[in-house]
């Protein structure tokens, strides 16, 4: 292969591409219909092009998704987490969600993560590099081509915090939106941080139209500092300070992500904290029991552990869901396949 790779392009990329081989601009636009609404990855298939330009583009470009190397399909909810092998051998996870009313992909965005949050099995890796856009959309047009299904939810919380990778995920994010390519609802696209308030500054300041979700996991900074070493850097505070401004400049709400860990933050004065935050703040919170990772301590709550604790919550207007594990027999927390893997 050689020449530029087409797929991570937005469509006035590859309306200057198209310039740049001698063709009308608009023959960008059409370019990217085939890739993003039709998910083709072969020229000689795209039948609107007249045979020279198709020839003409070969000279210059390709379309190289990543490939799948393995995968596991949840028996308890039919999720299924794919692992890439990217094309320099590092390894990342995508995990496809299927729902009654929707079908979401959960995208990574790093190979590894830097921030060491302590319940995380991609924190175990360390940082290894951040993904290209083209490695962050092959991942959809992957698993779209892999499982025939038509996506209508992303969330940007596999591997690596997005916020760290925060240009390409945004040039991701606006490609998967485009109405000329996938053309999925801005608020059907969510963006989670663990609270890199510079970020979700530039973010409310840049207007963007998708959802942030805030890892939040504890409810004061004593115990955030512990699960979470980047609440250091940005305290609890500066967070809920960001997310306040965010949710009032862009007229949306907050989502709130809490894990909720056995013996760790599901105490009554947890439940108590986390009643006072989610009453300060235009927001929906989403508990997420802890999905247990090998050789590490933590516990997932029981059933009765999770209903006390949201019994606990007193917050009578915000919305309180539930995210139940997307099956525990394929290891569904972001880091858990390739860690497995790598033991191999
Ligand atoms: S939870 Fe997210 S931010 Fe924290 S270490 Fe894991 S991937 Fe990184």
């Amino acid at each position: 292969m050689s020449g530029i790779n087409l797929i991570g392009l937005t469509r006035s990329e590859l309306r200057n591409f198209a310039e740049s081989i001698d063709e009308k601009s608009y023959r960008g636009d059409q370019i990217f219909s085939w890739i993003y609404q039709y998910n083709e990855t072969k020229f000689s298939q795209m039948t609107n092009l007249s045979k020279e330009f198709r020839s003409n583009i070969e000279k210059s470009a390709f379309l190289d998704l990543p490939k799948i190397s393995d995968s596991i399909v949840s028996r308890e909810t039919s999720s299924i987490k794919f692992l890439f092998r990217l094309n320099d051998g590092f390894s990342i996870e995508t995990v496809f969600i299927p729902e009654k009313k929707r079908n979401t992909v959960c995208l990574s965005s790093q190979v590894g993560c830097a921030l060491d949050c302590q319940f995380c099995a991609t924190a175990k890796m360390g940082i290894l590099r951040n993904l290209t856009v083209s490695e962050i959309i092959g991942q959809l047009l992957s698993v779209i081509k892999e499982t025939k299904q038509k996506i209508t939810n992303i969330v940007f919380m596999g591997m690596g915090e997005p916020m760290m990778n925060y240009n390409n995920v945004i040039k991701a994010a606006d490609i998967i939106h485009d109405q000329r390519g996938l053309n999925i609802g801005a608020r059907k696209i969510t963006i989670s941080t663990v609270g890199m308030v510079n970020k979700i500054k530039q973010y409310t300041k840049e207007k963007r139209p998708y959802n942030i979700a805030f890892s939040l996991n504890a409810t004061n900074d004593l115990e955030r500092n512990k699960l979470m070493p980047i609440n250091k850097k940005y305290n609890l505070k500066s967070c809920l300070d960001a997310l306040k401004d965010y949710s009032i400049k862009l007229k949306r709400p907050a989502m709130l992500e809490y894990v909720l860990i056995s013996g760790v933050n599901d105490t009554y004065e947890d439940a108590m904290r986390l009643s006072k935050i989610i009453k300060s703040l235009n927001c929906k919170l989403n508990i997420i029991p802890y999905n247990p990772i090998e050789g590490e301590s933590f516990k997932r709550p029981t059933e009765y552990e999770i209903n006390n604790f949201i019994n606990n919550i007193r917050a009578e207007n915000t919305i309180i869901t539930v995210r139940w594990s997307q099956g525990k027999d394929v290891n569904a927390a972001c880091g858990q396949l390739y860690t497995k893997n790598e033991k191999k």
